[in-house]
């Protein structure tokens, strides 16, 4: 690449950079470990553009200080390589856990080699095994550079196995693909090693936590914050979509019977972990394409594409199998639910929702009677 497509690239990438930035401090607070390390994240990106642009534009310069600067700048590329990613490991982590204390315990091999790698850039000042730079002040990549790329790709598979491990032990995170942010990234860093010249890898960084924050943005406006259900928001989403392309499909309305009592006896936070214990429930029952989504207050709404109507029964069975295991765990509540269920086929929202409300209190009042 020449110089001009070197400051336009790592340029794009930082000004992308300053616009996530400002564009994230509105809902990043200082205390909140996860967002101190995106911060980090996004400034050390940063500078990698300005130092990636420093290292082509001192190459060759012989003024006094160009070569300690080159060797500075290149210490910062080559340590902030592998510290990046390794952030954005500890950052997936603590979003998917919230538990600092796990850091440490799970990640002591990624903290060793992301060490040693830090350490190599002292050792390369005595012996150049990672890069040299000529006494004309020339740089020339050395063969332990390439163990940099197979640190990053170390990292790349860490923070997949995670989401995996994540996904088996609590269900998808719908709007949490590694897609998202390791593909660009991965991209970027391998055309970069393969092609010797080309400046793409702090861009495509850049790409890449743009894509996380894309996804925290998707999350935050269509998960609910108390159950990590879909909200509302996106229910409406879902029925336009599925309507939209003339799909069939059948939904239960699911709310928890006397549930201002569980709030009034034992406090608005145990009821909280009561529609949290309900979520799990209609969570683990889903195993065959159900979507569950909290309508409002204590009620749900699970959708299913189907072309029967009867396509939730097996589901429903399942929820008050568990339902009824929770009751006899002992807990100090005990769950009750009433549902309705309605089918839509070429009728319009308001009538498919009608109808699962109005199945749901019918149910109620018998269960009241
Ligand atoms: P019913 O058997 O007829 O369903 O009566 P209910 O007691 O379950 O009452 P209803 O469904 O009409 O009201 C739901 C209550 O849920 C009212 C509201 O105070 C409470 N609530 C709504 N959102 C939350 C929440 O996020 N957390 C807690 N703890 N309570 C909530
Ligand atoms: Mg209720």
């Amino acid at each position: 690449m020449d110089l001009r497509s070197i400051y336009i690239t790592n340029g794009v990438g930082a000004a992308i950079l300053l616009i996530l930035y400002f564009a994230s401090k509105t809902r990043t607070l200082r205390n909140r470990i996860e967002d101190r390390v995106y911060t980090i994240m996004i400034f050390g990106v940063m500078l990698g553009c300005v130092a990636e642009v420093l290292s082509y534009v001192l190459d060759g310069k012989t003024f006094f200080g160009a070569r300690v600067l080159n060797y500075v700048v290149n210490t910062y590329i080559f340590s902030a390589n592998v510290l990046l990613v390794f952030l954005l490991l500890i950052y997936v982590d603590l979003c998917l856990y919230g538990d600092k204390t796990r850091i440490w315990k799970r990640y002591k091999p990624q903290i060793i080699v992301g060490v040693v790698m830090i350490l190599a850039n002292v050792v390369n000042y005595f012996v150049p095994i990672s890069y040299y730079i000529s006494e004309l002040n020339v740089y020339e990549r050395r063969p332990f550079s390439y163990a940099y790329y197979a640190v990053i790709v170390y990292y790349c598979v860490s923070i997949t196995v995670l989401l995996k491990r994540f996904e088996k032990e609590n269900g998808a995170r719908a709007f949490f693909k590694f897609g998202m942010f390791v593909i660009p990234v991965v991209v970027g860093v391998g055309l970069q090693f393969l092609v010797y010249g080309l400046s793409l890898a702090w861009l495509a960084s850049a790409i890449g936590l743009v894509g996380l924050f894309m996804m925290q943005q998707n999350e935050m406006a269509y998960i609910d914050s108390l159950v990590s259900t879909y909200n509302r928001q996106y229910l409406d989403h879902i029925l336009a979509a599925w309507i939209s392309r003339g799909e069939t499909f059948v939904g239960a309305m699911v709310d928890i019977d006397k549930f201002k009592s569980i709030n009034d006896n034992f406090g608005h936070s145990v009821g909280d972990e009561a529609l949290k214990d309900l979520t799990r429930i209609l969570k683990q029952a889903a195993k065959y394409h159900e979507h569950v989504f909290r309508f409002a207050g204590d009620e749900f709404i699970v959708l299913k594409l189907t072309d029967t109507p009867r396509g939730l029964d097996r589901y429903m069975k399942k929820v008050k199998t568990l339902v009824d295991e929770f009751n006899a765990e002992g807990h100090i509540y005990k769950l009750s639910i009433s549902y309705g269920i309605s089918f839509f086929d070429n009728s319009d929202v308001d009538t498919f929702l009608k109808e699962m409300d109005d199945r749901m209190y019918e149910m109620k009042a018998c269960g009241k009677q």
